[in-house]
């Protein structure tokens, strides 16, 4: 089943939000297979966000995300990648819609409280990135048949 790898940053820990964003997710039937707490640094920084390196406010970036731990996620279910992205919002949290994670529980385009990976491609990257092979658990919960229709299943 698809992967997907989410950080709740430094703008969700710092204002006690872990709790509401994993809500949501277990809500939703999203399958947590992964999930640690950690500190980013720079270098990290530098590889998760290439395509920003160059922009101006690239040092902001990484001052914002380095500002206290992370919790880093990985997160399991049926086209997951497409999904959380939808329940993310848009970057700018000002402007993301109500309803969405961006959109209910921020007002800014940076301190932004979650990172989504944006594909499937990338999702594989990101989750090596951040993870070590045995610290994702690929189990399957015994609720499995209630979150989904038998052939959602076997796709
Ligand atoms: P997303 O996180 O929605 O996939 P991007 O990959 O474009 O968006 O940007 C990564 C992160 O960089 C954003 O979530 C945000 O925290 C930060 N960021 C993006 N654009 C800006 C900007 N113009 N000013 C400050 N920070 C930004």
């Amino acid at each position: 089943m698809e992967q997907t790898l989410v950080l709740l940053k430094p703008s969700a820990v710092e204002r006690a939000l872990i709790g509401e964003v994993i809500k949501r997710i277990e809500n939703r039937g999203l399958i947590i297979c992964g999930l640690k707490m950690m500190q980013l640094d720079e270098k990290i920084l530098r590889e998760h966000y290439s395509h920003l390196v160059d922009k101006p406010f690239f040092p902001s970036i990484v001052k914002s995300m380095t500002a206290s731990p992370v919790v880093a996620m990985v997160l399991k279910g049926v086209d997951v990648v497409e999904v959380f992205r939808t329940m993310t919002g848009v970057t700018n949290g000002r402007k993301a819609a109500p309803g969405t994670l961006r959109g209910d529980f921020c007002m800014s385009g940076q301190a932004n409280i979650v990172h989504a990976s944006d594909s499937v491609e990338n999702a594989k990257i990101e989750i090596a990135r951040f993870f070590r092979p045995e610290e994702v658990f690929d189990y399957t919960p015994a609720t499995i048949d209630y979150i989904y229709g038998e052939d959602e299943l076997s796709n």
